[in-house]
């Protein structure tokens, strides 16, 4: 097995996080992992003496320092954390109210980096460590009705990519993981779902909803296979910047990337005509 590390991961109460936590504590590693209920503290904790259960809501900011500090002391160094919590906001742009694109951001972009910004002065002090951001194939496509949620995780890659270059100099590296579509809780209990009002989106949008409320639970990825992708990049002596979990994600990113050469191409006169 690979060396024992200390992970923090945040919402191990269902999904990714779970099932990382899962993986992590079998091959010998410490866990320590973020819920927002005692209760759901006290079932992680039951799944081993090296699972540590902490409440915390990474929305609430200023509670986020403290309790990072009080890991590093009570369970030891933090090697690898793990921004995992997160969920989606379904909804048409024009219908969705600013405050559901607060929350979304809150959740998505600003707890994750609250987090970040915690753990990264003990890191850079030992001039080591690991930061997986769980993004989403949302963070490279687009798709109507998740606006909101792929504007939080293309925020989230922008973010990964230009830390990794600021913090690499220290020994620590930024991974950005972006699933496809998983069987999680995340298009079940997990999502957000602004009610429907202007009917012109009606044709568009209500078989989208309805086929993502349909798959939920049937998706194609595995997020015990999920997890073990993750394993094999905290273990990785040079971790990659960028890593797409899941065939639909390959599928579709390549395909995004290949027309926005093609659209950069069509456009090249226009683009190049500006200097001077
Ligand atoms: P999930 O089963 O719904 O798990 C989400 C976890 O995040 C839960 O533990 C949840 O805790 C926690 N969480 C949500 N809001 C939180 C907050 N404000 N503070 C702290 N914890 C919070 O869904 P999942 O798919 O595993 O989601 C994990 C990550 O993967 C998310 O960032 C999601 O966007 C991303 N992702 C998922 C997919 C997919 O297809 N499943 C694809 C791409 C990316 P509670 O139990 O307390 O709600």
């Amino acid at each position: 097995m690979a060396s024992s590390k200390t992970l923090l991961i945040t919402g191990v109460s269902s999904g990714f996080g779970r099932a990382l936590a899962r993986e992590a504590l079998a091959v010998g590693h410490k866990v320590v992992g973020t819920v927002r209920r005692a209760e759901a503290k006290r079932e992680f904790e039951s799944l081993s003496a090296d699972a540590w259960g902490r409440v915390l809501d990474v929305t609430d900011f200023d509670a986020i320092d403290d309790a990072v500090a009080d890991i590093e002391a009570s369970v030891g160094p933090i090697d690898v954390l793990v921004n995992n919590a997160g969920y989606g906001h379904e909804g048409i742009m024009e219908e969705s109210p600013l405050s559901d694109m607060r929350q979304q951001f809150d959740v998505n972009v600003f707890g994750a980096v609250a987090m970040m910004k915690a753990v990264l002065p003990f890191m850079r002090a030992r001039r080591r460590g690991h930061i997986l951001n769980i993004t989403s194939m949302g963070g490279y496509i687009t798709m109507p009705g998740i606006a909101y949620y792929c504007g939080s995780k293309f925020a989230l890659e922008g973010i990964s990519e230009a830390l990794g270059k600021e913090v690499k100099p220290f020994g620590i590296a930024v991974t950005a993981v972006a699933p496809g579509s998983f069987r999680t809780d995340w298009a079940g209990r997990s999502m957000t779902r602004t009610p429907r009002s202007i009917s012109d989106y009606d044709d568009l949008f209500n078989p989208i909803r309805q086929a993502r409320e349909e798959k939920s639970g049937k998706q194609l990825g595995d997020p015990r296979k999920a997890a073990q992708a993750m394993l094999a990049a905290i273990a990785a002596d040079r971790p990659p910047a960028h890593l797409l979990l899941g065939s639909d994600a390959l599928g579709l990113v390549r395909d995004k990337l290949s027309a926005l050469s093609t659209e950069i191409s069509a456009w090249e006169a226009t683009t190049v005509s500006t200097d001077g």
